[in-house]
């Protein structure tokens, strides 16, 4: 029983882990000629910690033993760590113009979706409602 419930659980996890990822693809797709080295690090990054999720999970599912666990564990966080450290690398020099043109995109598309704009009581610049405080000035934003 405890068996089925950890499968069951497993495949939600692992369902919600891929869903996002499969809609991600799509919104790519139009921006494919901008895929960079680092947009498929952060993919694989994605990839690398999901696996580590997902291993946690069956060791607390006790599907693995403690030493399996423990070698596969640290296993994972060194391919994690020389995944981060490429990252870093390429934050560190490379394509930086086009790492915040995306970061900007992002934030653009998150801010459309997302939440009702506030406008502040100090400088009058508009703001997430869920933000407390001004981005720009810091004053505290009225609800
Ligand atoms: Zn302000």
């Amino acid at each position: 029983m405890l068996y089925l419930l950890c499968g069951i659980l497993g495949g939600a996890v692992l369902g919600a882990v891929c869903i996002p990822l499969f809609k991600r693809e799509e919104t790519l797709e139009s921006a494919i000629i901008e895929e960079t080295q680092w947009d498929l690090l952060q993919r694989k990054k994605e990839v690398v910690l999901g696996n580590i999720q997902d291993l946690d999970f069956e060791y607390k599912c006790g599907k693995l033993s403690d030493e399996d666990y423990h070698k596969i564990r640290s296993e994972m966080s060194v391919e994690a760590a020389s995944v981060f450290q490429e990252i870093e690398n390429i934050e560190a020099d490379a394509d930086l113009d086009a790492l915040i043109r995306r970061e900007i995109n992002a934030r653009k598309a998150k801010s459309k979706a997302a939440v009702p704009a506030i406008s502040c009581p100090s400088c009058g610049s508009s703001n997430p409602a869920t933000n407390k405080f001004c981005a720009e000035c810091g004053a505290k934003l009225k609800h």
